[in-house]
């Protein structure tokens, strides 16, 4: 991994964004992955009468990776539409599983960029992925409620 991202990295696991949980929230998942003990609990908030995302805030332990990956969706995330977010996340599962291949785009994905190197190792994917599954589960909830 280029150093330039490895230091995106451990700067936004030890200054995590948006991190501790809400009373509030409108959607909400919980993700864990047992092979590397990472741990992350999402919550989405929608503004009024839309179904634009006002705001998303976590909890969480694990490693550098796996919170900082965290901090990186919140970007990402706060004020897109829910079909916007949901075509993030894919984006950003096709570059991890890409083994390398395919560079995430900047422009759509901000710092998550910095997670590209990730992609070749495959037992780190889980780890990139973890705050983006529970996203995804997390508009899951906001549907059926
Ligand atoms: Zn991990």
């Amino acid at each position: 991994m280029g150093s330039l991202y490895q230091e995106v990295i451990l700067d936004l696991a030890r200054n995590p964004r948006s991190k501790g949980l809400v009373p509030s929230a409108d959607g909400q998942s919980h993700q864990i992955n047992p092979t590397c003990g990472d741990d992350i609990t999402l919550q989405l908030r929608l503004q009024p009468s839309s179904d634009r995302i006002a705001a998303v805030t976590w909890d969480g332990h694990g490693c550098a990776i796996s919170q900082a990956s965290a901090s990186m969706l919140v970007d990402v995330a706060t004020g897109l539409s829910t079909p916007e977010l949901l075509g993030r996340i894919a984006l950003f599962r096709e570059a991890m599983r890409s083994r390398g291949a395919i560079a995430p785009d900047e422009a759509l994905l901000g710092d998550a960029v910095a997670l590209q190197g990730v992609s070749r190792y495959s037992a780190r994917v889980k780890c990139a992925m973890l705050a983006w599954v529970a996203a995804e589960g997390a508009v899951a909830d906001l549907a059926i409620a």
